[in-house]
């Protein structure tokens, strides 16, 4: 019998290519946090560098909706809140927006909601189609799980990426978490969007009451069979107007040893350092971006608004789009990186 290889090998077989088995991954996971430190983000972190480089690429988000149809017990958003005031942005306001991310150097906009079908297909159409040829940014959109026609009136409208976490891989926790959405139903859409030609992010949540380390490792796994371009990997915030209210958050470290894994994992996925983890702890940007994550998700919705897209409580709402952007500048450099120019697509 040949002897089980020492964490540090395991993870050092990973960086080299090694594709990691389901106990393998749960193992990693249970690494302890000092380890962790010395040994995997490093790892993850030299990966990074070498199959995507230095770069930290920026991707504008507006929020333009929070209104929402389901009931995810999660999310402060879900349609059983009634404490939260909700909004629709009007179209000129969206558009503004957008110019600002343009006229900030950034090539990339992401437009999010709640599942709202108050917006018609066409509607959204114009919208992508509006913002391309005034501001000529790529459009990601982030707008739930919709049918295939919709993504492809969408796509031909002008739309190149899609954001639509699988949220938990784990069938159970999925039903528990997400009463009204049929399990099943994102992984179908994530597949029609990778066919339909979408350059397609996905991810999950970290820290949702119930969930074990098996399930982030199935999670992971997941993510790399779908060959997902963006992974998104964020802690569980709870929101006090929720059935979650008085579950604990998720853990940084948990969140940055999956984050890690999915680095050594997929190597050339787009990894953002979420805005969850920056509201988890004022370091969790910095440190996600060292291990392993090298996109960065800056707000523009305009405040009156941003206030109250209150998926989860306790975001930054103080900066204005552009003095983050200063100090987001200043916090690159310091990492000895280089913000993004261009679109930033996935390099495979
Ligand atoms: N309605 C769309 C987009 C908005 S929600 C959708 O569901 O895809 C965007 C993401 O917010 C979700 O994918 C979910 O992962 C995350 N989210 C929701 N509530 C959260 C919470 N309490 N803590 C952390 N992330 C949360
Ligand atoms: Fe709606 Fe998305 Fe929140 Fe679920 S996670 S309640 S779909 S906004």
């Amino acid at each position: 019998m040949t002897e089980r290889p020492s964490d540090r090998d395991l993870v050092r077989l990973a960086r080299e290519g090694k594709d990691l088995t389901r106990a393998e991954i749960v193992r990693l996971l249970s690494l302890p946090d000092s380890d962790a430190e010395a040994f995997l983000y490093p790892a993850a972190d030299a990966v990074r560098s070498e199959a995507v480089g230095d770069a930290v690429h920026l991707r504008g988000i507006i929020e333009f909706s929070n209104c929402c149809e389901r009931d995810c017990l999660y999310c402060g958003l879900r349609r059983s809140n009634a404490r939260l005031n909700r909004y629709r942005m009007p179209a000129e306001e969206i558009l503004a927006a957008a110019g600002r991310i343009r006229d900030a150097g950034i090539g990339t906009v992401v437009l999010q909601s709640g599942e709202d079908s108050f917006y018609s297909r066409e509607e959204i159409c114009t919208l992508v189609s509006r913002i391309r040829e005034e501001s000529g940014l790529v459009v990601t959109l982030s707008i739930g799980e919709k049918t295939p026609q919709d993504y492809r009136a969408y796509r031909e409208a002008g739309a190149d990426r899609y954001l639509l976490k699988h949220e938990t891989s784990s069938a159970t926790l999925y039903r528990l978490m997400r009463p009204d959405s049929a399990p099943g139903g994102r992984l179908s859409c994530l597949r029609e969007l990778g066919r339909q030609g979408y350059e397609v992010g996905t991810g999950n949540i970290i820290g949702l009451p119930g969930q074990t380390p098996e399930i982030l490792a199935d999670d992971l796994l997941l993510m790399k069979s779908l060959d997902a371009d963006m992974l998104g990997i964020g802690p569980f915030l709870p929101h006090p107007d929720t059935p979650l209210a008085v579950s604990p958050p998720g853990q940084m470290a948990a969140t940055l040893k999956t984050l890690a894994l999915a680095r050594l994992m997929t190597r050339t996925a787009n990894i953002p350092a979420t805005t969850a983890l920056a509201t988890l702890a004022p370091d969790g940007r910095p440190r996600a971006l060292r291990a392993g994550a090298n996109v960065v998700m800056p707000d523009f919705t305009p405040m009156a608004y941003r206030r109250r897209y209150e998926i989860y409580p306790g975001r930054n709402l103080s900066a204005d789009p552009m003095d983050f952007l200063k100090r987001l500048h200043d916090e690159i450099v310091k990492l000895g990186r280089t913000v993004g120019t261009g679109p930033g697509s996935r390099k495979k």
